[in-house]
């Protein structure tokens, strides 16, 4: 059997069923038979007529005495059968299957599996899959249920499966090393395949289930191995003179003395500067931790060495204020601090350190030898925009890229950081400066909400405290519909609850000046309270603003309502978050209650991960790459284990040509954090 053959061509599926299964990312023989079930049914109990119990979910074995199409007395068609064994007989009632009784034949022997229930007083057998007792496909035994899509049900994909498995009889031939799977006990993979979808039993299933996650991880790892190597081997950078006097002037220059972790962050980053292979490092650390002024350093250096610096921005608003920042930091050494916005021109030859949002890959700016890029909240660039960032970077040679720095406050759980991080050096700013206080956090319940208002007013009102209110996250990006939630809510509260209050909206259509100018007027404390959709998220800091209020908090992830949290309490002011939600108990109630007891954020993603998966956490839309497709990213030993395994290969992988084969053409695209 060839692996690699279209299912098109498959003589049980054609070309319309194929173009159908392209929506299930199925395209070869090998996609199919990697289309694993999600679960089983059950159908395992055999019994006779007889002794069948209603809620049970059995087995029976018998000839078709009957067949017709009835109609209820609301006009519903139903479709009734008698069926008998040796035991006896009952009645199978289907719903709205007229077209059963043409392929049940009176007088056959089938197999049906399915629910006993009560009709009035009689047991019957409710809605049954059914075959006939010459194939045991999808009755009698544990049968998988798929993934489906419009015209592609579990039926169908099961005896398509079922056929192909049948066609294995030469076995197929394992592309994992041999000497892994015997040292990690993995499942023959030819019995792992039939194993998988139809299993004899659960362990069965669970033996295949565990050398489909180990085979998953392992090629992940080595991808991500094989990118790390490409990279150290293959790229080129500056190697940048390390001035430590320099160095030492810029920190002792600072209004403030580094943490422990933004010294042990420095350090690191310094040291990949000074090598002529590019950094690849991710600096991870909660909101507030102090990332920017390690960038700056970083960019000095840059500076020192003749070379150019980028700040790419997810907003605008914050690339505003890394401009303010920088200017501030790095103007008076000497540094030409530049920023790209929508209304500025091209003329960007003269700076040392160019600062914007995408617009910097997007717009013409020229760089004249950009020795350092660095990457804020880099979870929300994709692959393709640092690609194209290194491209534009003008170096003297092919081979060459710039130093790249990138920076996040959300916290990668361990388990993702070993894999898809993995090609990654990362730093941990995991101290915050001192004097930080804990934001004292509660779950407001709807009842609540008036008194919670009043409270909000008695705080601001006549003193310099500020607060947030977050319109609730409609959808990922900022749409039409988050924008008219939030001048509807800032409508209200104007009008209604804070008449007396000075008001401001943000939201992410506005032009950047309106942006900017309702921030400014927000710094200044020329507003009391800022209405906002989500986009505050990242990295705004007013030193007086002491009030977070989140709406519709059971929408966010723990983790960004820990980054929206983190917008207050950056003065010396005791800062409060409060987060509404319309229910009172059940799940999202629970998990939200966590932020009242955990403040640190790393705690939160791992709890977040737990609780709702990554896809959840870092959004599905973007991140195709987080759908494992039967490992898990919460099983942290499967994930040393497959990294182990994959460092041991990935020196000789050359010597093992379907793996290679495997790797080169595996679907899992886009592994890079984005
Ligand atoms: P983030 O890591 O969230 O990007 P910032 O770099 O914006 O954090 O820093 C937050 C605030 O803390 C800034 O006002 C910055 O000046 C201040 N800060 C940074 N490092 C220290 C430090 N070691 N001691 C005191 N304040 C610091
Ligand atoms: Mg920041």
């Amino acid at each position: 059997m060839n692996l690699q053959a279209k299912v098109a061509d498959l003589f049980m599926v054609g070309p319309i069923y194929a173009k159908r299964l392209e929506k299930l990312n199925i395209k070869t023989v090998e996609d199919l038979l990697y289309h694993f079930p999600f679960r089983y049914e059950d159908y395992s109990l055999i019994s006779p007529v007889n002794k069948v119990q209603p809620g049970e979910t059995v087995t029976i074995k018998g000839t078709i005495v009957e067949i017709k199409n009835q109609y209820t007395r609301h006009g519903r068609k139903i479709q009734k059968a008698q069926v008998s064994d040796n035991s006896g007989q009952m009645e199978i009632i289907w719903f709205n299957q007229p077209f059963l009784i043409k392929i049940l034949k009176v007088g056959e022997n089938y197999r049906f599996s399915g629910k006993i229930d009560w009709f009035g007083r009689k047991k019957i057998m409710l809605s049954p899959d059914y075959e006939s007792t010459a194939s045991e496909i999808h009755t009698g035994r544990l049968v998988p249920v798929y993934h489906e899509t419009y015209g592609i049900s579990s039926k169908w994909l099961r005896s398509r499966i079922s056929w192909l498995i049948k066609q294995m009889k030469s076995p197929l031939t394992d592309f994992l090393p041999e000497t892994i799977g015997k040292k990690q006990r993995l499942e023959d993979f030819n019995q792992a395949l039939r194993s998988i979808h139809f299993p004899k039993d659960m362990p069965a299933a669970e033996k295949a289930r565990e050398r489909f996650a180990f085979e998953e991880l392992f090629l992940l790892q080595l991808e991500v191995g094989q990118r790390k190597q490409a990279w150290q081997k293959e790229k080129l950078a500056f190697q940048f003179f390390v001035d430590q006097e320099k160095v030492l002037e810029f920190m002792r220059n600072l209004p403030f003395e580094l943490t422990r972790a933004q010294k042990r962050a420095s350090r690191e980053i310094l040291n990949d500067l000074g090598q002529n292979k590019p950094m690849n490092r991710l600096l991870q650390g909660d909101v507030g931790s102090g990332k920017t002024v390690i960038a700056a350093l970083a960019i000095y250096l840059a500076w020192l060495n003749n070379t150019q610096s980028a700040l790419m921005a997810p907003t605008e608003i914050l690339a505003h204020q890394h401009y303010q920042t920088l200017k501030q930091l790095l103007a008076s050494l000497g540094l030409k601090v530049f920023l790209l916005t929508g209304s500025s021109g091209i003329k960007t030859e003269n700076f040392d350190v160019l600062i914007g949002t995408h617009a910097l890959i997007h717009k013409r700016a020229q760089f004249k030898k950009l020795g350092l890029a660095i990457i804020d909240e880099q979870q929300r660039f994709g692959v393709e925009q640092r690609a194209k960032l290194i491209q534009k970077a003008n170096l003297p040679q092919k081979r060459m890229s710039p130093h790249i720095l990138t920076m996040t406050a959300t916290p990668i759980p361990r388990t993702i950081a070993l894999t898809l991080y993995g090609d990654l050096s990362l730093s941990v700013l995991d101290e915050m400066p001192p004097g930080r206080q804990k934001i004292k956090t509660w779950v407001v319940p709807p009842q609540k909400r008036n008194s919670a208002y009043s409270w909000i007013r008695e705080r601001i009102k006549d003193s310099d405290e500020q607060a947030f209110i977050i319109c609730p996250l409609i959808e990922e990006s900022e749409t039409l519909q988050s924008v008219k939630a939030a001048k509807v809510e800032f409508e209200n509260l104007s009008k209604k609850v804070f008449p007396d209050l000075k008001l401001g909206l943000l939201h992410g259509r506005m032009k950047s000046q309106e942006k900017n100018e309702v921030m400014k007027q927000f710094k200044e404390g020329l507003l009391d309270i800022l209405i906002a959709t989500p986009v505050v998220e990242v990295g705004i800091d007013i030193p007086q603003a002491t009030i977070m209020l989140i709406e519709g908090a059971e929408r966010f992830g723990l983790s960004q309502l820990h980054q929206l949290r983190g917008r207050v309490g950056r003065g010396s002011k005791e800062s409060f978050c409060l987060l509404f939600t319309p229910s009172t108990s059940g799940k999202s109630f629970e998990r939200i209650k966590a932020l009242e007891k955990i403040n640190i954020g790393s705690q939160l993603a791992e709890l977040d991960l737990k609780l709702r998966g990554p896809g959840e956490i870092y959004g599905t839309a973007q991140h195709g790459f987080l759908d494992l497709k039967i490992a898990s990213f919460a099983d942290l030993e499967l994930i040393e284990k497959t990294k182990r395994a994959a460092g041991e290969i990935l020196p000789k992988v050359g010597q093992y040509p379907l793996l290679q084969a495997k790797l080169k053409k595996d679907k899992i695209k886009n592994i890079e954090p984005n």
